[in-house]
């Protein structure tokens, strides 16, 4: 885990953002979706600044990209691929699906959905965390299936999403963008039945990443559940941002140490960032007395200080830069 937590410290999510590599192939080089070889890729990618063929085939693939959905809580199922999350929360008002995956994986994110037993047309809310085309680029798809869903996301988020779909016209991966809808603030609720979701502005991956605060249910236990909305420092623009990111990760280690109600639960944008296939894994064969694997507070508050330390070493490169 050490090493895990070092390597989150580099530029661990530095494909998010950027459009990856050319056309799906054949190369399916991390079987099993196994989070440490993933990040460590994901490292030396960040090292050299230079996306290697076989990972942006790979990032590609929907086949190497399958794994299974699971019931991650009674209430929360994970819809997404190896590399890039989408969960789906089923409330006692209609489900909520949080970021949209991207092309050619949005074909797998409804299977997915119809197979935890959620109608795409029945989502009521798609919370969106940030707008690379990895957590917005399936919107448009899901707008289409889903005309009652109302679509979320802070007001530098829409705009930074719809650059990014404007910047790929007239490539090979194009994507677009859906129109503008629901417009949320730090602190803002959505409330969709017996469920409040809360809206964090956390500057620092991007300008207008949003994480999102949730309950979740295991049992006759209830837990508080996290989405940070974007974990890497590969868009950065100067040293401005990175505070940005350290104040945000700050603040969301404040929520950890919360003190009554705690954040315990951290349901990753991207399933290598923490060992979640891993934990998936446990929660398949974890016995009745046993706790829940992803209820890991230590386990977040450590991913956050590892993440706050790569942001503070980042933080000199870019002041020494004069950026
Ligand atoms: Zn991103």
């Amino acid at each position: 885990m050490r090493r895990i937590r070092q390597a989150l410290a580099a530029a661990a999510w530095s494909a998010c953002g950027l459009a990856a590599g050319a056309s799906p192939a054949l190369a399916q080089p991390f079987d099993g979706c196994p989070s440490a070889p993933i990040l460590e890729r994901f490292e030396s990618f960040g090292r050299s600044g230079r996306m290697p063929m076989e990972l942006g085939r790979w990032l590609n693939d929907p086949k190497a990209q399958y794994i299974e959905p699971f019931r991650a809580f009674d209430d929360v199922f994970f819809v997404g691929v190896c590399w890039v999350s989408a969960w789906v929360v089923r409330t006692s008002a209609g489900p909520v699906l949080i970021d949209t995956l991207h092309e050619p994986h949005v074909d797998q994110l409804l299977a997915n959905l119809k197979r935890v037993g959620v109608d795409p047309s029945a989502l009521r809310y798609v919370l969106m965390t940030h707008g690379h085309f990895d957590h917005v680029g399936g919107a448009a798809r899901i707008r289409a299936l889903a005309p009652s869903a109302r679509f979320v996301m802070t007001r530098r988020g829409w705009d930074e999403a719809m650059a990014s779909a404007r910047q790929t016209a007239g490539t090979p991966r194009a994507w677009s963008m859906v129109d503008e809808d629901v417009v949320v603030a730090d602190g803002d609720t959505v409330t969709v039945g017996d469920t409040t979701f809360r809206v964090y502005e956390t500057p620092g991956h991007t300008f207008g990443t949003a994480s999102y605060e949730f309950p979740v249910r295991d049992g006759a236990a209830r837990h508080v559940a996290f989405t940070v909305g974007g974990l890497g420092l590969n868009a950065i623009q100067n040293s401005g941002q990175v505070e940005a990111f350290i104040a945000s990760l700050r603040r969301i280690e404040a929520l950890v140490a919360r003190r009554p109600d705690p954040v315990t639960v951290h349901l990753t944008t991207h399933p290598f960032s923490n060992g979640l296939i891993e934990a998936a894994a446990r929660l398949g064969t974890r016995g009745a007395s046993q706790p829940h694997p992803l209820v890991d507070p230590e386990g977040f508050a450590n991913q956050l200080r590892t993440l706050r330390a790569g942001a503070e070493e980042r933080l000199e490169v870019e002041r020494k830069a004069g950026r």
